[in-house]
């Protein structure tokens, strides 16, 4: 009996559920900060009211989907405002505000990538969703920053030449996963940007 008090005790000081404790994993392995880190990030996230598209905030008209969520097993959407390298250097925007928990460039057919947890509304189905963006040419913001939806936040690339520039962008509402391999059968934690976006504009 003293044994189940005391583990009670502990654990009401200290206990993690099965979701923290794989949460606090992902979020060292793949935002490459600790625990502590990551809430000081999450509490800093507004909560994000409404969503928006990635490019063509500044009134340039034309941007589109080149090659939709789901197509061949793509894990998220290729954003551009012209074809051929003639939108490189074009503005991204944030989707939404939220706080940048990744920025980096990881090479790898990726190159920089940038990650933005959105804290949604209460009775929401999800409490965060996570933004992904990559190939960027230049990355603005910084892990740790606090972001505005329109915000802009890089300029269309090309993952250092590997592609044809412009954006993926990937929607989860499961933070933390790994970047992963932008294409896969399992859309498991995984959003279809457009429709989600324009749910929540
Ligand atoms: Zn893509």
């Amino acid at each position: 009996m003293r044994i189940v008090l005391t583990l009670m005790f502990t654990c009401l000081l200290q206990c993690r559920s099965a979701d923290e404790i794989r949460l606090e994993q992902n979020a060292r392995e793949h935002y490459g900060v600790d625990f502590s880190r990551l809430q000081t990030y999450l509490s800093r996230a507004p909560v994000a009211t409404a969503f928006d598209f990635p490019l063509c905030r500044d009134g340039v008209h034309g941007c589109y989907d080149a090659q939709p969520f789901g197509v061949s097993e793509h894990l998220g959407e290729d954003w551009n405002r012209a074809g051929n390298n003639k939108d490189l250097g074009s503005p991204v925007y944030a989707i939404a505000d939220g706080v940048v928990v990744f920025a980096a460039d990881i090479g790898n057919g990726w190159g920089k990538v940038l990650r933005i947890v959105h804290r949604l509304p209460e009775n929401s189905p999800y409490p965060y969703v996570e933004s992904l963006y990559a190939h960027f040419t230049q990355m603005l913001p910084q892990a740790g920053d606090v972001v505005r939806r329109g915000d802009k936040i890089g300029t269309l690339g090309t993952a250092g030449g590997i592609y044809e520039a412009h954006l993926h962008l990937e929607l989860r509402h499961v933070i933390a996963l790994p970047v992963g391999g932008g294409y896969g059968s399992d859309q498991t934690g995984y959003l279809e940007p457009k429709k989600f976006i324009r749910a929540h504009r």
